[in-house]
C-alpha cells in the first residue's frame, strides 16, 4: 500500500472559503449542506472531523447508510482487496466472482421462505431507481398499473417513486392510511387505530364504488424513516399481508432504510414474520458506497429482457462493501445489539420528555429513532395532548446540536422530528454522549428567546 497522504491541517479559512464556493457554485436544491454547514476531512465510526478540526458524532449515517459508520475496517479491507486484484470495477451486469459472493451473502441474510425462491435484479445505484424496478416488475406481472401507497410514505425522487411518497406524479397511486399512535387520523391510536386503517384499506378494495381500480401492488415501509419514524405493528403488517395475498396483489416492502441490521431485526419485515413478494434494498447494503437492488419472488419475474437497464449497476466496490457489511452485521449480532440499544435509547429519551415540555413524542424501533418536536407553550401542561409541532423549534435543536458537536437529521411531515440514525457499532458510552448533548441542545433551544419568526417563514 502506498504511504497514505497526511490529512490537511485544521483551517478556518479553509473551511469557510469551500462553504462559500458551495453556496455560490451548486443548486438552490441542495438540501443536508444548508443546515449542517460543516466540511467533513476525515470520519471514522460515528466521528466526523471537519475541515475547521473541529469533531462531530454523525448520527445521520449518510441518511442511515452506514450500518458499520464511517471507514469500518473491513469496509476499507473489502474495496482495498478488489483494487489491488486488479478486477475491472465497472461492469455493467456481467456476472463477476464479486457479484456472485454478493448475491451469496444477501440471500444467506434473508428471510429463507424468501430467498429460496427468489429471484434480484441489480438497479441503477439509487434507492429510487430500485422502487421504480419495483413498480415496472408489478406491473408486468399483473397487467395493472395503479399503486396503493400510505401516508407519510418516502420512496425516493424520481417520478414514480415520488408519486408514491405523496409527491406529484402522474402515476395512479391510491393513498391509505399508515397506522401511527401519536396523531393518529383516526384520532384512537394503539391497536385500535392501526385496525381502523386496516379496515379502510380492505373496504376501500372491496367496494366496486371506490374508485380504486385493483392495484399492481402495495408498497409500504415497516418503519417510515423520512416520513418521521413510525414503526408499523407487526399486527398490522401482518394484516396487509393477509389483505394484498388475498386479493393477489403483490406487496413491496421498501427496506432501503430500515435494511441491515437498523431496526433490531436483520430485515425489518422479520418482525412481523410476514414474507413480502418484492424488497426493495439499497442504503446500507453497499456498505457506504451507491447500490440498490429489488429481491423478489421468482413467479413474478415475467418483464422482458431490458425491462429495467442502466448502466451503473456493476459497481464491484460498493458489492465487495456491501458483501463485508453485512457478513460483519451477521457474525457479530449486530441487528440485536441495534434492538437492545434502541431500546435503551428509547427509554433515556423517554425520560427527558418529563423535563422538556418541547418533546411531544419519542418513538422508533432499534437504532431508529425519533424525538417529535412541539410547540411548548400551546401544550397544556401535565396532558398527554397533542400539541402542534414546532418546525422553528426543531430548526433550533438541529442547530444547538450542531453547536455540541451531534449530527442530527429532522424529519416528519413538519420537519419537526429529530431522528437519529447512529451506526449499528455505536458504544453504550457514545449513546450516552449523544443523549446528553441531545439534551443539552434541547434545553439551550427552549431557552432561547429568538427562536420565533413569524408564521411562512420557516426554513
Ligand atoms: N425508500 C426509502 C424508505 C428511503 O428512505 C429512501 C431514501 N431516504 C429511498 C427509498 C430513496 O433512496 P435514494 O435516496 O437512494 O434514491
Amino acid at each position: 500500500m502506498a504511504v497514505t497522504e497526511p490529512a490537511p491541517a485544521p483551517s478556518l479559512a479553509a473551511h469557510e472559503g469551500i462553504l462559500h464556493r458551495q453556496s455560490l457554485r451548486e443548486s438552490a436544491a441542495r438540501t443536508y449542506a444548508r443546515s449542517l454547514p460543516i466540511v467533513p476531512v476525515r470520519a471514522r465510526g460515528l466521528t466526523i472531523e471537519g475541515a475547521d478540526g473541529r469533531r462531530y458524532l454523525d448520527c445521520l449515517s449518510g441518511a442511515g447508510t452506514l450500518a458499520l459508520g464511517h471507514n469500518h475496517p473491513v469496509v476499507l479491507e473489502a474495496i482495498k482487496k478488489v483494487i489491488d486484484s486488479g478486477a475491472p470495477l465497472h461492469v455493467l451486469d456481467l456476472a463477476t466472482p464479486v457479484k456472485d459472493a454478493f448475491t451469496t451473502e444477501l440471500f444467506a441474510t434473508l428471510p429463507a421462505r424468501f430467498a429460496d425462491d427468489a429471484r434480484i435484479q441489480f438497479c441503477g445505484p439509487a434507492g429510487t431507481d430500485a422502487v421504480e424496478a419495483a413498480f415496472k416488475l408489478v406491473r408486468a406481472a399483473t397487467g395493472r398499473s395503479g399503486l396503493l401507497a400510505f401516508t407519510g410514505a418516502y420512496h425516493g425522487m424520481t417520478a414514480g417513486a415520488l408519486a408514491a411518497s405523496g409527491g406529484a406524479g402522474d402515476v395512479r397511486v391510491t393513498r391509505l392510511p399508515f397506522p401511527q399512535d401519536y396523531r393518529c387520523p383516526f384520532g384512537i391510536g394503539g391497536e385500535a387505530g392501526a385496525r381502523t386503517a386496516a379496515r379502510w384499506t380492505e373496504s376501500l378494495l372491496d367496494d366496486p364504488k371506490s374508485g380504486t381500480p385493483a392495484p399492481a401492488g402495495m408498497i409500504l415501509e415497516p418503519v417510515q424513516g423520512e416520513g418521521g419514524v413510525n414503526p408499523a405493528p407487526d399486527g398490522w403488517m401482518r394484516r396487509m399481508r393477509e389483505i394484498t395475498e388475498d386479493r393477489s396483489i403483490p406487496l413491496i416492502a421498501d427496506e432501503v432504510q430500515t435494511g441491515v441490521g437498523r431496526t433490531g431485526a436483520f430485515w425489518a419485515v422479520e418482525h412481523s414474520g410476514i414474507v413480502p413478494d418484492v424488497m426493495v434494498l439499497s442504503k446500507a447494503i453497499g456498505g457506504s458506497l451507491p447500490l440498490a437492488v429489488i429481491v423478489y419472488r421468482s413467479e413474478l419475474d415475467t418483464w422482458q429482457p431490458g425491462a429495467h437497464a442502466g448502466t451503473f449497476r456493476g459497481n464491484q466496490l460498493a458489492m465487495a462493501a456491501g458483501t463485508a457489511t453485512l457478513a460483519h452485521v451477521r457474525e457479530n449480532g449486530l441487528a440485536e445489539r441495534a434492538g437492545v440499544l434502541g431500546d435503551r435509547m428509547l427509554a433515556s429519551l423517554r425520560s427527558l420528555a418529563a423535563d422538556h415540555p418541547c418533546i411531544g413524542d419519542v418513538r422508533g424501533r432499534g437504532l431508529m429513532i425519533g424525538v417529535e418536536v412541539v410547540d411548548p407553550e400551546t401544550r397544556p401542561s401535565g396532558t398527554d395532548t397533542e400539541a402542534p409541532p414546532d418546525p422553528v423549534l426543531a430548526v433550533a435543536v438541529q442547530q444547538e446540536c450542531l453547536r455540541r458537536g451531534l449530527i442530527v437529521e429532522l424529519g416528519g411531515r413538519h420537519s419537526t422530528v429529530v431522528r437519529l440514525l447512529p451506526p449499528l457499532t455505536i458504544t453504550d458510552e457514545q449513546a450516552t454522549a449523544v443523549i446528553d448533548r441531545l439534551a443539552d441542545a434541547l434545553a439551550a433551544a427552549e431557552r432561547s428567546p429568538h427562536r420565533r419568526t413569524p408564521t411562512g417563514s420557516i426554513r
